[in-house]
């Protein structure tokens, strides 16, 4: 356990404090009906209250030894406005690597009057599912255009990234399946498998080898079998090695799946994605899965791939068949912003060469910026949730914004802070991060 990390006993002395304060104070929850009614049965009381559900008492535990050392709670900050390479936070002026805004789209001009446009024509909302309510062309266009990305048949988006993965592997695979992952992957991805009822295994984080080795021992025992990979890890920032991920999947007759969330707009010389940068055909991965919500400036989340894939979604994938179409200004938004990373490949070329000077200057400073082979995610490995906290509660007041990532978002021992670099930062800015940390 480290130094800096809570023991039992005190735990539950915090959390017992921190209740009776509750309990006594302004906040405490006035008994209801059903309460009442449930203390004149058997049922125990604490089954019948939020505020005594075990996960919330523990995260209170945290919460109350955060505010009992004078943490600034780092989550949940409100921006003043748009939150580019320079962000404000109660009028005061951040350099912020805390947004995925790798190529600087977020509030662009262009993007913004795109979404501003499409309200005019069609208004805010797409109002109902699609299959019932039908499209508005805005929508094909940006599906058209994301399969253009990928040089594959059809797309298809949903209105949110974490839903797109979850219902899309819950969709194509049950339980006679086998989903195999990468230990590292994403919660989204992580939540389909289990709502998929389908076998869940995985392998050591990059390591195809040991994958290679799994599937086969296991592949035999199942009908389908899905691998997931990312196309750029977002807690790391370092990639796979995906000609090697399409071999295996190859030799051993499963479907591939990347999530390309952290890599479209960041790898390939154009910011198509990992297969540009490796060279591989777009058709060459089964699955490719992605978000709106980064690069693309905008909300929401894709699957690109063959025809036959896309439309057994369309007409089956609960989180688009039961979900509202995505809103017009947020397909909009996201159409120009592909447009201008299509048009603009200089800024991929800014944010890798930002990216890499992050990188090297933060290792020159004895920084551990563990795998991060600076594409556009640098971490600052800092030994536990505390100190990573703390780190990034002094960085916020030398005007710098960046999340820690704590336990239970990675390993305790693995907290980090993370740095999201975007092709807007400047050299200066990066500098001053450094300056800071070191
Ligand atoms: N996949 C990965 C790898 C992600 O990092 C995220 C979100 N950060 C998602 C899926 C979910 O995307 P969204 O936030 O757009 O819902």
């Amino acid at each position: 356990m480290s130094k800096e990390s809570l023991g039992n006993k005190a735990k539950a002395q915090l959390i017992e404090r921190f209740l009776r304060k509750k309990a006594g104070g302004e906040g405490a929850p006035a008994p209801s009906a059903l309460s009442r009614a449930v203390r004149r049965s058997s049922v125990p009381e604490a089954f019948t209250r939020f505020d005594r559900h075990p996960d919330y008492e523990r995260m209170l535990v945290s919460k109350a030894a955060a505010d009992r050392i004078r943490l600034r709670n780092p989550f949940f900050i409100a921006h003043d406005g748009v939150a580019g390479a320079v962000t404000y936070i109660d009028g005061r002026e951040y350099i912020n690597f805390s947004s995925y805004n790798y190529l600087g789209l977020a509030g662009h001009p262009r993007v913004d009057q795109a979404a501003k446009d499409a309200i005019d024509r069609y208004g805010t909302s797409a109002s109902a599912s699609r299959l019932v309510a039908g499209e508005r062309p805005i929508q094909r266009e940006l599906e058209r255009s994301l399969a253009d990305n990928y040089g594959v048949e059809d797309c298809l988006v949903f209105v949110s990234g974490h839903a797109t993965n979850v219902s899309t592997i819950a969709t194509l695979f049950g339980p006679k399946d086998l989903v195999v992952h990468d230990g590292l992957a994403h919660n989204s991805i992580i939540e389909g498998i289990k709502l998929s009822g389908a076998a869940r295994r995985s392998f050591p984080h990059n390591h195809a080898d040991a994958l290679d080795t799994l599937l086969a021992e296991v592949r035999g025992q199942f009908e389908r079998v899905l691998i997931v990979i990312e196309g750029h890890y977002s807690m790391d920032g370092d990639i796979p090695d995906l000609p090697a991920f399409v071999d295996i999947k190859r030799r051993h007759g499963c479907f591939l799946m990347v999530d390309e969330a952290h890599s479209l707009g960041v790898l390939g010389a154009t910011g198509k994605g990992i297969h540009e940068h490796y060279g591989v055909a777009g058709k060459d991965v089964d699955i490719w899965m992605g978000t709106l919500s980064k690069t693309l400036a905008a909300c929401g989340g894709y699957v690109a791939g063959e025809r036959a894939l896309v439309e057994h979604l369309k007409y089956s994938a609960p989180g688009f068949v039961y979900s509202v179409g995505i809103s017009p200004p947020v397909a909009g938004a996201a159409l120009e912003a592909l447009r201008i990373m299509n048009s603009e490949p200089e800024r991929v070329a800014r944010l890798h060469q930002r990216a890499q000077r992050l990188l090297a200057r933060a290792r020159d400073a004895g920084i551990d910026t563990g795998h991060s082979q600076g594409y556009a995610i640098v971490p600052a490995l800092a030994g536990g949730s505390l100190k990573a906290t703390r780190l990034s509660n002094q960085l916020f007041e030398h005007g710098i914004n960046a999340q820690p990532i704590i336990h239970p978002a990675v390993e305790e021992k693995a907290a980090r802070l993370r740095f999201f670099v975007s092709a807007d930062h400047t050299d200066e800015q990066i500098e001053r991060l450094i300056a800071a940390l070191a």
